[in-house]
């Protein structure tokens, strides 16, 4: 069986995250190259993934007889071995067309692997954590934070938002913030347009500058 780089996804260290980062993967239609040292976790995934092989993945020349140096994306979800991490890491630096994910478990570790150069740095713990924040505090139902300050939250419409069409609230220009979709009690989402009028029990997804959109939904 031979996967194709280009689409294809290598995930390296199949744990609890690089698992379940494959997985999902694969639920969604993409193809998965998975490598583990382990050879337990690997028989596990035998038949799930595309194609799992038993590795070391800080050996250079044992990625290349696995072509993984031919993918556009791999994720290292090596994390408590650090040792491992950072030569994974760095192999597969040298290997110039991968685009690199990896994990971090502390922020040091994360700094290593930013000044190695890594595309995308993630810390799953630290990250879910700042995210939980914004859940527990209360008036958010989800949270979704993008890069350069923007966010969408899902919550209830304040009272200022309520029974007038959403050009008639004067919100916008009031909160910095646009209400994008609405979902009627038992309905489905839907866009909202100017006319939209907003009651109580509605759900709303605001989108907006991070400040923003957590103080409007804090206005409930
Ligand atoms: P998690 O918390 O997501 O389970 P871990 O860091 O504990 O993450 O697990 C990472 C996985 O990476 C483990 O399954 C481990 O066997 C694997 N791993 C560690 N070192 C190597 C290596 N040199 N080559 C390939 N896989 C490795």
């Amino acid at each position: 069986e031979r996967i194709s780089g280009s689409e294809a996804v290598a995930v390296i260290g199949l744990g609890r995250f690089g698992g379940a980062l494959a997985t999902e993967l694969i639920a969604s239609g993409t193809e998965v190259l998975g490598i583990d040292i382990d050879e337990d976790l690997v028989q596990s995934y035998d038949g799930i993934l595309t194609y799992v092989v038993r590795a070391d993945s800080t050996r250079e020349e044992v990625l290349r007889q696995l072509s993984v140096h031919e993918f556009d994306r791999v994720v290292v979800g090596i994390g408590t071995d650090l040792e491992a991490s950072i030569l994974t890491t760095s192999a597969l630096l040298k290997f110039k067309t991968p685009t690199v994910w990896a994990k971090a478990i502390s922020g040091p570790h994360g700094e290593i692997l930013e000044q190695l150069g890594v595309h995308h740095v993630i810390r799953p713990e630290y990250d879910m954590g700042k995210r939980v924040a914004h859940l527990v505090r209360g008036s958010m139902l989800d949270y979704v934070e993008f890069e350069d300050d923007f966010a969408m939250v899902k919550t209830h419409p304040p009272e200022e938002a309520q029974n007038r069409p959403l050009v008639a609230t004067g919100i916008r220009a009031k909160h910095g913030i646009t209400v994008v979709a609405v979902k009627r009690k038992g309905g489905i989402w839907d866009y909202t347009t100017p006319q939209t009028v907003l009651y109580s029990d509605d759900e709303i997804i605001v989108a907006g500058p991070k400040s923003k959109a957590e103080r409007f939904s804090s206005l409930l």
